[in-house]
């Protein structure tokens, strides 16, 4: 089998209102670039990847890419990821290596998981991203405890999840430690919560918010500060595990993070990690090390959703709810639409392959909108109600 085409959309969804971090704000919509492969046996794969409109990169890998056999993946992955110096790119090879594993299930006729080991679970917990909203509408506009409160209900009614993480960072700690103390109390012990600055605490204040929370039961603090120094040195004071999806966030920081013990739980990323694959050997790392694994968000659709939840239904040690910002969008580019929560959990697809199809109306659709609002990244840390505001770190 041989890859003879490729193709690319560059789409955007809207979210229900936009979403606040401490970088920024997601200005109510989401930019991702969809590709397909295509065979000379006729077997399209998909594969799916954020950061904007990234048509242009995979035009600058097809040449790399045609008359290659999609079951060699490693081959593909030298080609694409680890030898063209100026466009080397993990995120770009893991959009490209889904789109081979679709088509290699897709050509046996299996789930995409049983092409890495087989799932141990049916479905998959995920976790809602409590963001503070602006106002869109009826929609949004939180900022106190009680806000958040009602809030994270409603989540949690509309969606059955069973734990929920605070991207905090955006306004005073002080608030941040009300509305975690607000949802445990609301939502009850067993409720999985944890907070997300995104590294915007100074070291101090870090050490200072995690002494507040010792007694909010949290699964972990993610990111708390900024970078393996700041980290480590926040764990030796803390009892609080600490999570990150940015200071061990590729295979080359791993070593130093666990020489410096600067966290306890990993959130791999498909993305981050060099494909499905490169998850598959995160998760082997952290076990021998005893280190936790969960899984971080970056603002999927159902293209990567499904990927993830094959992914994540083969990973024995992966103990932790899946980060996730689904619940937070209208629409997918995929056929029947987003993939349903249940109790808090998708199911993972039993169709050959990802198990899902693209749409070609919603595909159009967000092809459409992406040409009306344009490229998400180009203005992912401009908050439009705070003119001229940028991030400086630590914010806090
Ligand atoms: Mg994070």
């Amino acid at each position: 089998m041989k890859i003879v085409d490729l193709k690319t959309h560059a789409v955007a969804v809207l979210v229900e209102a936009p979403l606040r971090h401490s970088t920024g704000v997601h200005p109510g919509y989401l930019v991702r670039t969809i590709l397909e492969l295509i065979t000379d046996e006729g077997i399209v794969g998909l594969g799916e990847v954020g950061g904007g409109d990234q048509t242009g990169l995979f035009q600058k890998l097809k040449p790399r890419l045609i008359g290659e056999d999609p079951f060699h993946l490693e081959r593909i992955k030298q080609k694409t990821l680890r030898q063209i110096y100026y466009i080397s790119n993990p995120r770009a090879y893991a959009a490209i290596e889904i789109a081979c594993l679709d088509i290699q299930g897709k050509a046996a006729g299996r789930p995409l998981c049983d092409m890495i080991g087989g799932r141990l679970h049916d479905e998959i917990p995920f976790n809602a991203s409590l963001s503070y909203r602006y106002r869109e509408g009826d929609l949004g506009g939180e900022t106190t405890p009680e806000d958040m409160v009602a809030y994270a209900k409603q989540e949690v009614a509309r969606c059955g999840f069973k734990s929920g993480k605070l991207k905090a960072g955006v306004l005073p700690p002080e608030n941040d430690i009300a509305v975690l103390y607000a949802v445990r109390e609301a939502l009850g012990p067993e409720f999985g919560l944890r907070v997300d600055p995104n590294g915007f605490w100074s070291r101090g204040t870090a050490i200072r918010v995690a002494k507040e929370l010792e007694d909010c039961k949290l699964e972990y603090l993610e990111d708390p500060t900024w970078g393996l120094e700041g980290m480590a040195r926040v764990r030796e004071r803390t009892s609080i595990p600490l999570a990150t999806n940015m200071c061990v966030a590729r295979f080359d920081d791993f070593a130093a993070g666990v020489a410096m013990n600067a966290v306890d739980i990993i959130l791999s990323d498909i993305y981050y990690w060099e494909g499905i694959q490169g998850v598959k050997v995160l998760s082997g790392m952290c076990d021998a090390f005893r280190l936790g694994l969960g899984m971080h968000s970056g603002s999927e659709l159902g293209i990567t959703m499904a990927a993830m939840v094959h992914t994540a239904s083969t990973l024995p040690n992966l103990t932790y709810s899946v980060d996730t910002l689904y619940h937070h969008m209208l629409d997918d580019v995929i056929v029947g639409g987003k993939m349903p929560f249940r109790n808090g959990c998708i199911a993972v697809p039993t169709g050959p392959g990802l198990g899902v199809e693209l749409d070609p109306d919603r595909l159009a659709r967000a092809e459409e909108l992406f040409r009306e609002r344009g490229d998400y990244y180009a203005r992912f840390h401009e908050d439009t109600r705070r003119p001229g505001w940028f991030p400086i770190n630590p914010g806090w």
